[in-house]
C-alpha cells in the first residue's frame, strides 16, 4: 500500500484522483482542502467504490506556512509515513489585463500556486524519507508552457510550476524520489467559476463549442504515471483537449 496526500482534494482534479486511487485498491489517501464538508462527502463516495480504502482527510490552507507545518507535523502516527504527494490544489482568478489586474487575485494566486506548493513540499520531504517508491506530481498547467491573453498571473504562476517541477527534479535525483508534472489544457471543474468570482454563466461560457477533459481524464493519467516501473519516470506531460488549438 502506499499512502498519497493530495492538496486541493475537495473538487475537480483533486477529488478525481481520490477517486481513482481508491478504486485501485493500492493506495491509502491523505485528503486536505479548506471545505472539509466536500471532503466528508468525497469520503463518502470513495466508501461506495472500495470499502476497505482507509482514509484520512483534515482541512489546510496551503497558503499557510504555519498551518501547513503544524497540521502535517500532527498527522495521526499511522499517517506520518507518505509515499506520494499530489500538488494539486490551485486557483486563477480573475481575467484582466495586468494595467487593471487586481492585487488580491494576483496574491492568492502566487500564495496558493506557488508558495503553497513549497510550503507543503517542504514539510511532506522528511515524511517520505522511509519510502522506497517515492513521488511527487506537481499540477502545473498549458498556462505553464504558454501565455495567452488576459493569463499574465496565472501563467506566471504555472510558469513557476514548470520551474519547480524541473528543479524538484534535480534537487530530489539523489533521494530516488520521481517527480513528474501533469500539464492540463482545459478540464471542466469547478475552475472556471473561481476565476470568475462565483459567475456561472460566464465560468459555463468557457466551454461551449468544445469538450474539454474532465477531472477523471487527468486523474487517470497520474495513476499511470504513478505506476511506472521504479526505472521510468515521467518528468512532464501535456495534455489537451483535442479540439483546444
Ligand atoms: P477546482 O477549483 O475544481 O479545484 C481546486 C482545488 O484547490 C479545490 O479542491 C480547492 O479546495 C483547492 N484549493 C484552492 N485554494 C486552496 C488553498 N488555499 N488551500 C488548500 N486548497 C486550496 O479546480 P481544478 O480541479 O481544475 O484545479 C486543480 C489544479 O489543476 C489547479 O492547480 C489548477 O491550476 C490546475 N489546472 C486546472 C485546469 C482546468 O482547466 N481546470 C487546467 C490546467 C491546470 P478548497 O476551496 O476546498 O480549499
Amino acid at each position: 500500500m502506499r499512502t498519497v496526500l493530495i492538496t486541493g482534494a475537495s473538487s475537480g482534479i483533486g477529488a478525481a484522483c481520490a477517486l481513482e486511487l481508491a478504486s485501485e485498491k493500492t493506495y491509502r489517501l491523505l485528503l486536505c482542502a479548506r471545505r472539509i464538508d466536500r471532503l466528508d462527502d468525497l469520503c463518502r463516495q470513495i466508501q461506495q467504490i472500495n470499502p476497505a480504502c482507509e482514509v484520512h482527510r483534515f482541512k489546510l490552507d496551503v497558503r499557510n506556512a504555519d498551518e501547513v507545518a503544524t497540521t502535517l507535523s500532527n498527522l495521526p502516527a499511522e499517517w506520518k509515513n507518505i509515499d506520494v504527494l499530489i500538488n494539486n490544489a490551485g486557483l486563477s482568478q480573475g481575467f484582466d489585463p495586468i494595467q487593471t489586474g487586481d492585487i488580491g487575485d494576483w496574491d492568492r494566486m502566487i500564495d496558493t500556486n506557488v508558495k503553497g506548493l513549497l510550503y507543503v513540499t517542504r514539510q511532506v520531504l522528511p515524511m517520505m524519507e522511509g519510502s522506497k517508491n517515492a513521488h511527487i506530481i506537481n499540477l502545473g498547467s498549458i498556462a505553464g508552457k504558454e501565455v495567452y491573453p488576459n493569463g499574465n498571473v496565472y501563467c506566471a504562476t504555472k510558469h513557476a510550476v514548470d520551474a519547480l517541477n524541473k528543479a524538484m527534479r534535480i534537487d530530489l535525483l539523489p533521494k530516488g524520489i520521481k517527480v513528474t508534472a501533469i500539464n492540463p489544457g482545459m478540464v471542466e471543474t469547478e475552475f472556471s467559476e473561481v476565476r470568475f468570482h462565483g459567475d456561472k454563466q460566464r465560468a459555463d461560457a468557457v466551454y461551449e463549442g468544445l469538450t474539454p477533459l474532465s477531472g477523471k481524464d487527468i486523474a487517470e493519467l497520474i495513476v499511470f504515471a504513478l505506476s511506472r516501473p521504479a526505472h521510468v519516470n515521467i518528468n512532464d506531460l501535456l495534455v489537451m483537449p483535442t479540439v483546444q488549438a
